[in-house]
């Protein structure tokens, strides 16, 4: 029982400089909240010491009578924070995070191979959506005018085909091929971006086939027109919405049609949004979907985990339950995270308060407040708004990259990320900026709060131009360089040593 600090300082004096980072600085990654004191109390509990790998009263160790009795009751929050009827929907706390929580899923849906759609990572889709590189897209895109001339070759075909997934699978059938020729010159499909990726980089596009849907360029939203076709000709097995960094709504119903037109399982990842869905703010998944995964540690507020919940009564499949629950445990984990658990529990608990409504109402407002801010000030967004927690801010009319206004930000205590904004060239080198509101709310701020947040953001782009200026190059080591020390007269520097005051 010797206290940390006592037996290893320099985790310690780590840990207070996190510490320090985290209370005095701004928040606005939108994957990040800040938990409460109880949460991380329980995920810092001696549970972390128990292992009980199978499922509550079938465990492959002994000494599990409460750590049974708690993931009973983790899972039964979990389905009255979402208004689930246990009936028809049943629940796996176990995942130790999002990722985790999505290759279980695909492994309970698929077989390997299968195929399945998701939102590109550039339009804002998430690396376990089925993140490819060198797929279709890619391909066709490339090879459009060698296609169209010499279509009639049987060798050039092969060669085309090469990497085109549905070829590989089915054959090079003449007629699909041109069909996918038409498909590709389609805008929203035949996109540069996926032309840029080199290789397969996750798990979810290396054991399955994977095809990206994307967003319509003239407004940023889902292209639920090009998706049904591309699903028609491509015939996924699963299709996935949800996202890491897409600021409007899901049409549930609409991805429900097309997944039943193709006889597909419909999956939801609503690992951002979580804690505004069970708080009732957003369009609900469970009404539509076979199979929702989720974090708990973004708008949800609780510790680093994930969720699967899994249709009880599926009419794709009878035994969706053990199918999800054998993927989590064995199939790609092993024991719990009890101490974890704990803290789902602890969170859920909070979720299912009458005050965690007002908490979702609050990051909402305050995300509308700062986008409705930097529209006023001159600047571009994503979609021009928001209807969830985060803002997409595209900086490329500045001429400035994300990169630059990710590290100026962090040396006045502003945390933020850089991110891909529809139409991106080059996803190393991202135009846009990611903000999200779910960790100041979590600190009270409301929106008068957010506008000041609004003035410091504004005043860090001002600085940056000017560093930009001053650093004489594009590059972004000598931005940095120049943000980071004084050089001569150099005022940017000034500039950012008064930001960070204030
Ligand atoms: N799914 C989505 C939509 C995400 O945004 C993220 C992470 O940001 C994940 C899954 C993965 O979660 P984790 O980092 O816990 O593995």
């Amino acid at each position: 029982y010797t206290p940390l600090a006592e037996i290893d300082p320099e985790v310690q004096n780590i840990i207070d400089k996190e510490t320090w980072r985290q209370y005095s600085g701004l928040e606005l990654i939108a994957s990040e909240n800040l938990t409460s004191r109880a949460t991380m109390e329980a995920n810092g509990s001696i549970l972390t010491n128990k292992y009980s790998e199978g499922l509550p009263h079938a465990r492959y160790y002994g000494g599990n009578e409460y750590v049974d009795e708690l993931e009973v009751l983790c899972q039964k929050r979990a389905l009255q924070a979402f208004h689930l009827d246990p009936a028809k929907w049943g629940v796996n706390v176990q995942p130790y995070s999002g990722s985790t929580a999505n290759f279980a899923a695909l492994t309970a849906l698929l077989q390997p191979q299968d195929r399945l759609m998701g939102l590109g990572l550039p339009d804002g889709g998430h690396l376990t959506h089925g993140y490819y590189v060198r797929g279709m897209s890619y391909y066709f895109h490339h090879s459009l005018p060698e296609l169209h001339e010499n279509f009639s070759s049987p060798s050039s075909i092969e060669s085309w085909s090469r990497g085109a997934i549905t070829c590989r699978t089915d054959g090079l059938l003449r007629s699909r091929l041109i069909a996918w020729r038409d498909l590709a010159r389609q805008p929203t499909f035949a996109h540069s971006r996926y032309a840029t990726a080199k290789k397969k980089m996750t798990a979810s596009s290396i054991y399955f086939q994977s095809l990206p849907y994307g967003l319509d360029p003239a407004n940023q939203l889902i292209d639920y027109k090009g998706l049904a076709a591309q699903a028609r000709l491509f015939k996924p097995r699963l299709l996935i919405c949800g996202a890491s960094a897409y600021p409007r709504d899901w049409d549930y119903a609409a991805l429900r049609a097309v997944a039943d037109e193709q006889g597909a399982f419909l999956m939801a990842d609503i690992a951002h949004t979580s804690g505004l869905i069970a708080a009732g703010e957003l369009n609900n998944p469970f009404e539509y979907c076979d199979v929702v995964t989720t974090t708990t540690h973004k708008t949800l507020r609780g510790p680093r985990a994930g969720l699967i919940f899994f249709r009880k009564d599926s009419q794709n499949a009878k035994d969706l339950e053990k199918r999800v629950n054998e993927a989590v445990f064995p199939a790609c984990q092993g024991g719990p995270h009890n101490n974890t658990i704990a803290g789902i529990a602890t969170s859920l608990l909070q979720a299912c308060q009458p005050t965690w409504k007002a908490y979702a109402k609050q990051v909402i407002a305050n995300a509308r407040t700062l986008g409705e801010e930097l529209v006023a000030k001159g600047y571009k967004l994503q979609t021009s708004g928001t209807d969830n927690h985060l803002v997409l801010w595209d900086l490329r009319p500045l001429k400035l990259t994300g990169s630059k206004l990710e590290k100026l930000c962090d040396l006045v205590g502003i945390t933020i990320n850089k991110n891909a904004v529809s139409g991106d060239a080059n996803a190393q080198a991202p135009g846009g900026i990611r903000l999200g509101t779910a960790a100041l709310t979590s600190r009270n701020m409301r929106e008068e709060d957010v506008k000041v947040v609004a003035e410091f953001l504004h005043r860090a782009v001002q600085i940056a131009l000017v560093l930009q200026k001053e650093a004489g190059t594009k590059m972004l080591k000598d931005f940095v360089r120049v943000a980071s020390n004084q050089e001569g007269s150099n005022i940017g520097y000034a500039q950012v040593q008064d930001l960070r005051k204030e």
